[in-house]
């Protein structure tokens, strides 16, 4: 058995910081549902546990991106209400609407296929209309807004479908005082108003992501639907953060240290050997490489935390493993290095380590990879 073993490399999620992020979130959207984002195994802390939290946190909604996601959260027998949004033709839509799981519709093509799915499985499927506000990504442009609004309502008339939302998402909501969020907003309200001009006022509107939720009260309508910020990452930038509640990074990354040794001045270090050491010093090897979601972009910059100490990889990152220069510290082969998280032991937060590594939190905590065990607190 597994007795007495340490975790090799593990994420460990805290639950509960998941589930007090959605309650400061619902305080701070205190007039509108909440729709937890848990695409993309809940941003790497794992869709289930990830649903769970943010249910007992006041979620009113979940929501993923594909209908896997979608399929997973009922698998585990969550019955809240669920959208799912990003699915090309052929999707499994009669399943999904056995599963009670709310679709969007972006293009008449995709609203009478959906449609259809219903007829299949007898049941009027449950319809987000979402329009392309400017971000030029899905959606129905607003010149063929009226005519999809127009066969929707058309179907709900006829029994065959439920319009229960309309909504969009937002380009550049984390750069508050951007032009395009108020031009967004601007196309939304014109859409509703098409809506409803056609006899479709859903009942929910919605195209708030975390950074509207946090910094535009304008944006929040019926719903909100946040992501990174139900894990504890507040993606505005620092000085617009000062009436935004405090939320708590729910993973931290860890691995043991599998080796260390002493080595002279001038050892090439690792791949390439792209560094060398600039004096005797102790190097310790860290069983995290890029299959892990260490990105090779962090090579010799990425922060680490060991005990007391902050260091940095030294040289290139590997597919498994990489090396930190520990100078003349007591760190020995089981210690446990910590290289993001909530700052409990004076480790980086993501921000820092995903800044280091040239990127953003977002693609840090969804490339933790799945040898990465999930350890939940
Ligand atoms: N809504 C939709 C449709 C999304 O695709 C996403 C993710 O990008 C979100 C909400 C949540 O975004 P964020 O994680 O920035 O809150």
């Amino acid at each position: 058995g597994n007795a007495g073993s340490v975790p090799q490399r593990a994420a460990y999620i805290e639950t509960a910081a998941i589930t007090a992020n959605v309650r400061a979130l619902r305080r701070v959207a205190s007039g509108a549902k909440l729709l937890a984002v848990l695409k993309a195994d809940g941003y790497g802390h794992g869709i289930v546990p990830a649903a769970r939290a943010a249910l007992d946190g006041g979620a009113d909604y979940l929501g993923t991106a594909v209908l896997e996601e979608a399929f997973a959260v009922r698998e585990a027998g969550i019955e809240a209400p669920l959208f799912s949004w990003l699915s090309a033709p052929g999707a499994p839509y009669a399943r999904a609407v056995e599963a009670d799981i709310e679709l969007a519709a972006y293009s008449l093509g995709q609203l009478h296929e959906i449609a259809d799915a219903g007829n299949l499985v007898s049941a009027a499927p449950r319809i987000h209309l979402k329009i392309d506000t400017g971000m030029w990504r899905g959606g129905a442009t607003i010149a063929d807004w009226p005519e999809l609004c127009a066969a929707a309502r058309e179907l709900e008339v006829a029994g065959r479908i439920k319009v229960v939302g309309i909504w969009s998402h937002l380009a550049c909501a984390d750069e508050p005082g951007h032009a395009s969020v108020a031009a967004q907003l601007a196309v939304f309200e014109s859409a509703l108003s098409i809506a409803r001009s056609l006899g479709l006022e859903p009942e929910l509107r919605h195209i708030a992501n975390s950074a509207a939720t946090l910094g535009n009260p304008e944006a929040h309508y019926d719903m909100v639907r946040p992501g990174i910020a139900i894990y504890g990452v507040n993606p505005l930038p620092q000085e617009a953060r000062e009436t935004c509640p405090r939320l708590r990074p729910a993973m931290t990354l860890a691995a043991a240290v599998v080796q260390t040794k002493r080595a002279p001045a001038g050892a090439g270090i690792s791949y390439g050997h792209t560094e060398s050491t600039s004096k005797e010093t102790t190097l310790a090897v860290v069983p995290l490489g890029y299959a892990d979601g260490v990105f090779r972009s962090a090579s010799s910059v990425g922060p680490v935390q060991v005990g007391e100490g902050r260091y940095r990889v030294l040289g290139r990152v590997c597919m498994d493993q990489f090396v930190v220069d520990v100078g003349d510290d007591d760190v020995v082969a089981g210690d446990q290095v910590l290289l993001f998280g909530p700052g409990d032991s004076k480790e980086p937060h993501v921000e820092a380590w995903a800044a280091a590594a040239g990127t953003i939190p977002y693609e840090v905590l969804t490339g933790v990879g799945s040898r990465v065990q999930r350890i939940y607190l």
